[in-house]
């Protein structure tokens, strides 16, 4: 039997091209073929028009072993997956009795009316055989086929993700001869280097095809990762290691972490590891900071709390510092804040996020480029004063929440 090498998506619907749904689907299956070393060379997203579904399926069964179509499977007339596949294998779509049976329990137990208009979700082609779907009416299809004399695979999937995802895991893939996997990738996540300066350092690397090397600027820090295609899983993880020990070499000292490390978590872990606990005071990022500590499991445990205020009389009231004079340096004040908050939650360590902002008495909240990390963790403080480009509020809470993160880690350490 001849296996599958090479893949392609297309996702269904109008709404995807009117920029009204994010096409999840498809980054969740590209996602899924990448690790199942599956080459995926086309993407597209199309409407719902007959005509051009067809021609993309046409299109993409012509130069890929396998095509997953998202979307469409719906009952009513826009929902065209079923006709365009049927009229690209030039066969008629006829009611399954059994789908049908099935289509008409799942309403009886909804204790609803079938709309007749629901009846093709029980169609099938002679090629293609029904992935059942619990979760939801429409039923996927699996067609098996051939174009120009090659074998060809056809994976339609309903839109819903929660059902799409199901199908995928439970149906699909497991009616699925893909090519045994002879992909490893690894990601090396890294901080303190601009993209560019990675990229530099890794030139000769990122040039090269098998093992690849390519790097991605990521909320957290810029990530690198290493791919490997080989003859067999084990050859590939070797030239992957390989790599890595390149990669390293001349970026050791900026790589925090690897693959599933989060931030959060490797900081609670260090807390845990020396038995501290911290609290925050957070006037940039909102209770984010403790928020994404105290999120991981176990997280809470080291959390002692976070102070979230502005105002210089809730300051006073609750005994922390407020500053000298509008001139003082933001650095020096956010460390004292920094301990303040340490001995107020009487904490191991202390942290102080603050807007870089006037510091006059009644200051007024501004919208500002710029803040100050303070961590306080007994021995000499660390404070970092941060530029930031101008970013939507979510975006910048998430990028300060990450600045923090890396200076408490580097301080832990
Ligand atoms: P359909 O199967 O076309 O009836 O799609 C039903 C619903 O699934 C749509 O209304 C969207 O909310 C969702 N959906 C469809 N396609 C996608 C996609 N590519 N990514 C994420 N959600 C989708
Ligand atoms: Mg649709």
């Amino acid at each position: 039997m001849s296996l599958i090498k090479s893949a392609e998506l297309l996702a269904i619907g109008t709404e995807l091209l009117l920029g009204e749904t994010n096409d999840t689907n498809t980054a969740y299956l590209a996602g899924s073929l990448a690790r199942d070393g599956v080459d995926v060379y086309w993407s597209q997203r199309v409407g719902d028009n007959l005509e051009r579904v067809r021609h993309s399926i046409e299109q993409a069964l012509s130069r890929s072993d396998l095509l997953v179509v998202t979307g469409g499977l719906g009952p009513t007339g826009d929902d065209l997956t079923r006709e365009a596949i049927a009229a690209v294998f030039d066969e008629k779509p006829g009611v399954d009795p059994e789908l049908e049976k099935d289509l008409r329990a799942w309403f009886a137990r909804s204790g609803r009316k079938m709309p007749e208009g629901n009846l093709k979700q029980a169609w099938l082609i002679p090629s293609a055989q029904a992935l059942p779907n619990p979760l939801g009416t429409a039923p996927g299809w699996l067609v098996q086929g051939t174009r120009g004399g090659k074998p060809r695979f056809l994976v339609a999937l309903p839109g819903p993700p929660r059902e799409l995802e199901r199908m995928w895991t439970q149906e699909a893939l497991p009616r699925l001869p893909l090519v045994p996997s002879r992909l490893h990738r690894l990601t090396l996540k890294t901080h303190g280097l601009g993209e560019s300066s990675i990229a530099e350092r890794l030139s000769d690397l990122t040039e090269s095809s098998n093992p690849t090397v390519a790097t991605y600027a990521r909320n957290d820090g810029v990530h690198v990762r290493i791919a490997t295609k080989a003859e067999s899983a084990e050859e590939a993880r070797g030239l992957t290691a390989f790599v890595e020990g390149l990669v390293l070499e001349r970026l050791g000292e900026v790589v925090w972490g690897r693959d599933e490390d989060e931030l959060p978590e490797l900081v609670v872990k260090l807390l845990q590891q020396r038995g501290l606990t911290l609290a925050t005071f957070e006037e940039s990022t909102v209770g984010h900071l403790l928020g994404a500590l105290s999120a991981v499991p176990g997280g809470q445990d080291s959390c002692k709390g976070a102070v979230v205020a502005w105002s210089l009389q809730t300051m006073a009231a609750l005994g922390l510092p407020r500053p000298a004079a509008s001139r003082v340096s933001r650095p020096e004040y956010a460390v004292s804040l920094a301990e303040a908050i340490r001995d107020t939650f009487a904490a191991d360590v202390g942290v102080a996020v603050l807007e870089n902002g006037s510091s006059d008495a009644g200051r007024q909240r501004q919208a500002t480029d710029e803040a100050v990390i303070a961590v306080h963790a007994g021995g000499e403080p660390a404070a970092l004063h941060l530029i930031l480009p101008p970013l939507p509020v979510a975006w910048r809470r998430e990028r300060i929440t990450n600045r923090a993160l890396h200076l408490l880690r580097s301080q832990l350490k």
